[in-house]
């Protein structure tokens, strides 16, 4: 294998001259600022960094890094890199951005390094949503070749399984385009077996009619966490596949960055998207109100637009790891196991512990057969803790705890195929790091909306606040502006 410094500073020109878009080596000054990315944990430290602006300079870059043995990353948003880029080339995607829609097909079209809120926003304009996630930030590709387990999973499936075309430029510098009909196993693979397969190009999908829903989130204090937890996984038996919703132990530092009624304590964050009326919505959710002592309550009617809302994602880079695992089954003995480790009153180092809800579409397989595996998962379990050693063995613990108490808690095989390397081994959505409500910027007053659900803020009982959640709508990201900070050492 070719890496190391001196050959990339000799090969640095010869793949400029191939490329339309630069070449950064170490020692250029947007290097590391190009290297950032939302997970501020990750140290990528390539040779060289290839700024492609097209599938023809991807099938360049791929073609120079294979004659030269140099192994190849990828990066978008940075979002949820596996493993850091030790040594050859890194593809930054960042400007292979564009999304066009097909409102009579019900179609998106969109580029290899284009951002879920750019998707949102083009496919509103038109009565229709795309199966996004909790972050309208991440990356569209990365996500939806994970899976992409999103705020109506349950009622529409994953992500993957609605994709009906990838371009992709595989290993040897060749483009496919991907679909049923054609370089099949490959099609099945890339949706759900992640980037193994090679750089993505574009992808193209099916939308939903999705234009509003009845959604956000209902916080309560972690001193109920017993209560709502166990309420919650009752109830979640209850709802009809129209509603998918998750639920998150927040244990927020006490640091200005947080919102106050979140710093420096525990609380249990319920989210909600509901697909119905907002009066069924309301009348769904009714029982779950009561679960505890509600501190704020961000329910209302709301365009699909505004659905980063639902989980409030920072916004900002941070430093994190993440763990995520599916369970079969959730029973009372579970959580009273996951309660003992991440309660109130456990040594527990987790920002978030949180359960996402799968079952209805998620749980079967779509049209077109893809590498989604874990159909039969009931719940989806994932952690995020600031770095430290630690969050191994909680995880043993749990799920010792889990089996001692006689749960049905495992990792389901994947789902069998012809493909061998297809059948990962990683969920399906295994860059997955959960909610994540830490940085983001929360108004300070309840809603002033005059709608009938923005009213409850004055029926809201004391101590309860209504608001609107302040995190930027997906319309404040400008396409062109990348949200993560300046370059390390700058
Ligand atoms: C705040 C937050 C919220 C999230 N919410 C959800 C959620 O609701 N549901 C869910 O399923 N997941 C969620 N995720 C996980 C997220 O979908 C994955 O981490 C995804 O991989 C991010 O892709 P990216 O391109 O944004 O990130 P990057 O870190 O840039 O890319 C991650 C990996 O994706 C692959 N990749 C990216 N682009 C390409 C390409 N063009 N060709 C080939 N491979 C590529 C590469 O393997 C790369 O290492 C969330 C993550 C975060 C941080």
């Amino acid at each position: 294998m070719t890496t190391g410094k001196s050959v990339a500073r000799s090969a640095a020109a010869e793949l400029s001259e191939r490329l339309r878009g630069r070449v950064l080596r170490a020692r250029d000054v947007d290097f590391a600022r190009e290297l950032e990315g939302f997970n501020s944990i990750t140290e990528h430290d390539p040779d060289l960094i290839a700024l492609v602006s097209g599938a023809a300079d991807v099938r360049e870059a791929v073609s120079f890094a294979a004659a030269r043995h140099l192994p190849v990353s990828v990066q978008a948003t940075g979002h949820g890199p596996s493993l850091p880029a030790s040594g050859g080339l890194l593809i930054s995607t960042r400007r292979l951005r564009g999304v066009s829609i097909d409102p009579v097909a019900r179609t998106a079209r969109v580029e290899g390094g284009t951002q879920w809120f750019e998707v949102i926003q083009a496919a509103a304009k038109h009565g229709l949503a795309p199966l996004s996630g909790s972050s309208p930030l991440t990356g569209v590709v990365g996500y939806t070749i994970g899976g992409g387990l999103g705020l109506m999973a349950r009622r529409y499936g994953y992500a993957a399984d609605l994709v009906t075309a990838v371009e992709i430029v595989t290993a040897d510098g060749r483009s496919h385009r991907a679909t049923a009909d054609q370089d099949t196993d490959l099609f099945w693979a890339v949706r759900g077996g992640k980037g193994n397969f090679g750089v993505v190009t574009a992808i193209e999908f099916r939308l939903v009619p999705v234009s509003r829903l009845y959604g956000g989130g209902l916080f309560f204090a972690g001193e109920a966490s017993a209560e709502v937890v166990h309420a919650w996984r009752e109830w979640t038996a209850t709802v009809p596949e129209e509603l998918t919703s998750s639920l998150a132990l927040l244990r927020m530092p006490d640091i200005e960055a947080i919102p106050p009624f979140l710093r420096g304590r525990l609380t249990v964050h319920v989210r909600i998207a509901h697909l119905g009326s907002a009066d069924d919505g309301e009348r769904l959710v009714a029982p779950l109100r009561t679960a505890g002592p509600l501190v704020v309550d961000t329910l209302a009617d709301m365009p699909y637009s505004r659905s980063g809302e639902i989980h409030q994602d920072p916004t900002e880079p941070i430093p994190y790891n993440e763990r995520s695992m599916m369970l079969r089954v959730l029973d009372e003995a579970a959580v009273d196991a996951l309660l003992q480790l991440a309660g109130p009153g456990a040594d527990c180092i987790d920002l978030t512990v949180e359960l996402r809800q799968l079952g209805g579409a998620a749980g079967r397989a779509p049209e077109v057969p893809n590498a989604v595996g874990h159909r039969d998962a009931a719940f989806a379990l994932s952690t995020l803790s600031l770095p430290d050693d630690r969050p191994r063995w909680w995880w043993t613990a749990w799920r010792r705890g889990a089996r001692d108490s006689a749960t049905s808690t495992s990792w389901p095989a994947p789902t069998p195929r012809t493909s061998p390397r297809a059948a990962t081994s990683r969920p399906p959505s295994p860059g997955w790091p959960g909610s994540r409500p830490w940085p983001t910027r929360t108004t300070s007053s309840a809603s002033t909306t005059t709608s009938r659900h923005g009213r409850r803020a004055a029926e809201s009982p004391p101590g309860v606040e209504r608001r609107r959640s302040a995190m930027p709508p997906p319309g404040q990201y400008p396409a062109d502006t990348p949200r993560w900070k300046a370059g390390r050492g700058d």
